[in-house]
């Protein structure tokens, strides 16, 4: 079953056509990489499917039947599908567990607001299902350490412990392993093997390292100059000569 669908998608900020005539399809269950130079476009195409941009013409659909046009990034978070940005988003004058809280609370009540965090303490049933989360992901001895002095790696750890905590279907990421150690990378790699088995999340990963790629994924799609110019298996990936051209000659 495909659980996401993109049929011709269109994007161009003001003369640049950022994507043009982008179709990819995510079956459930797999986790789908698309990789490509940069400026290729990837990151643009994620926001598509994030509410953040709305793509000129084409179709992008979840599960069958729902379209993500147009939906604001609250309303698509609801209807299962996480994302973790380039960027950490997380709350830096906060602690490790009061961030993973907030969404805990967000996916219970349906709302996701700062302002609401103080109600937070209070609250044993979101605090036991953050702090079983952040057991999960190693970080329950750090969980009273203030976001902001965290390490990137733990940083983007928690990240994660804030979208998985929301139990999404599909989840998005955009090049989770940049900036970290080889050991950190690794690391991530197999906390996104294990959350893929054991809670059967579908993801979708952007992503530089090909060694994250070819660990992970189970089809690959290319992306360069805003087209996919090429999509398969990691082996087959792997051996295209487009590939290899996309990379080396452009
Ligand atoms: P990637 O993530 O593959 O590196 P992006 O999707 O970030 O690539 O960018 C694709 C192209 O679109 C680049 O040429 C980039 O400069 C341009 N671009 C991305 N976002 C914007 C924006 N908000 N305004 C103008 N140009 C943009
Ligand atoms: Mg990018």
């Amino acid at each position: 079953m495909e659980i996401l669908k993109v049929e011709g998608v269109n994007k161009a900020f003001g003369g640049l056509k950022a994507l043009h005539d982008v179709n990819l399809s995510v079956e459930a269950g797999t986790v789908h990489a698309i990789i490509g130079p940069n400026g290729a476009g990837k990151s643009t195409l994620l926001n598509c499917f994030v509410g953040r941009l709305i793509p000129d013409t084409g179709s992008v659909t979840f599960n069958g039947t729902t379209s993500l046009i147009g939906l604001k990034a609250h309303e698509i978070n609801q209807t299962g599908v996480s994302r973790v940005f380039q960027t950490p988003e997380i709350f830096g004058e906060l602690t490790i567990l009061e961030n993973v809280m907030i969404p805990t609370m967000a996916r219970r009540d349906g709302e996701f607001s700062l302002q609401f965090w103080r109600r937070l303490d209070a609250d044993a049933e979101v605090r036991d299902k953050a702090l079983h989360m952040l057991e999960d992901l190693g970080l329950a001895s750090k969980k009273d350490i203030i976001a902001g002095s965290l390490s990137r790696g733990d940083k983007r750890r928690l990240e994660l412990a804030m979208c998985l905590v929301q139990d999404p279907k599909l989840l998005l990421l955009d090049e989770p392993t940049a900036g970290m150690s080889r050991a950190d990378t690794n690391n991530t790699i197999d906390l996104l093997q294990r959350i893929g088995e054991e809670r059967g999340i579908t993801k979708v990963v952007i992503e530089h390292d090909m060694h994250v790629v070819f660990s992970l994924a189970d089809k690959i799609s290319v992306l360069a100059q805003g087209t996919v110019i090429a999509e398969g298996t990691p082996q087959a990936i792997k051996g295209d000569p487009r590939v290899q051209e996309a990379y080396l000659g452009g």
